[in-house]
């Protein structure tokens, strides 16, 4: 039975004050033996603190991106060593405003997958389609080519370490969630990628997020959805209430 993510992804969001108050606020309200894991997706700089703050609780620190090596000449990086010497146990890999500002490609998207295993962290892997190739009718063609990219190369046990969120560019920040049913279809999509290239238990065992646009109104729906095992969420995630909510329904 897979156990549905609702991870609140901050992006360039709070200072290390507010992003401490938010844990201090949230971490003792995530039920004990929650229905769904809890995670919030922090900048580097509060990392650190936040994993500190959270020792003992169930709420799960994880990271927005990395490098996919250990060390080197790479100028304001982050290596996934350090990220697992911190604590931190998941890391955001290939979020759609990282392949669109940052050149995120499949191919670096799947050397920073294959980082994050080895190190013991587990990878949310982002994917999904433009307006443009949504309206073209290649949503399916998009996210097949996306996960089979990011999972390229990898054992079938570790495929089942990863996480894979289904966030449509059209749907974040805008306000436009896709209906619950064309969410789930798309999962579904990709839980057969999964399926037709590794196998139909690997496909059973990962858990994969709808995100875009997901609020306390909405995420019951999508949770009722049967191939969609939780959230990725931007803007409702900000506000300590808000996400409680989120994880709440969860429960
Ligand atoms: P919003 O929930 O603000 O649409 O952002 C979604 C997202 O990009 C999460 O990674």
């Amino acid at each position: 039975m897979r156990k549905p993510i609702i991870a609140g992804n901050w992006k360039m969001n709070k200072t290390k004050s507010e992003a401490v108050s938010f844990v201090q606020e949230v971490k003792n309200s995530i039920p004990s033996a929650s229905k769904v894991e809890a995670i919030v997706c922090s900048p580097d700089l509060f990392l650190d603190a936040l994993v500190q703050e959270a020792q003992g609780t169930d709420l799960k620190i994880a990271a927005q991106n990395m490098h996919f090596e250990d060390n080197g000449a790479f100028t304001g990086e982050t290596s996934p060593a350090a990220l697992k010497d911190l604590g931190v146990e998941y890391v955001v890999i290939g979020h759609s405003e990282r392949r669109d500002m940052f050149g995120e490609t499949d191919e670096s998207v799947n050397k920073k997958v294959k980082a994050a295993l080895s190190h013991g962290l587990t990878p949310i892997i982002c994917v999904g389609e433009t307006l443009e190739e949504r309206e073209a009718n290649k949503t399916n063609d998009v996210v097949t080519t996306q996960v089979k990219g990011a999972l390229e190369g990898l054992s079938e046990s570790d495929v089942q370490k990863t996480v894979v969120a289904y966030e449509p560019v059209w749907a974040i920040g805008t306000g436009k969630t896709a209906s619950s049913e064309d969410a789930n279809e798309t999962c579904g999509v990709i839980r057969e990628v999964l399926s037709n290239t590794f196998s139909a238990d690997t496909a059973d065992a990962v858990q994969i997020q709808y995100g875009g646009s997901v609020k306390p109104a909405n995420i019951e729906d999508l949770l009722g959805q049967q191939d969609i095992d939780g959230a990725l969420v931007g803007g409702a995630s900000l506000e300590a209430d808000s996400f409680l909510k989120l994880v709440e329904a969860g429960n």
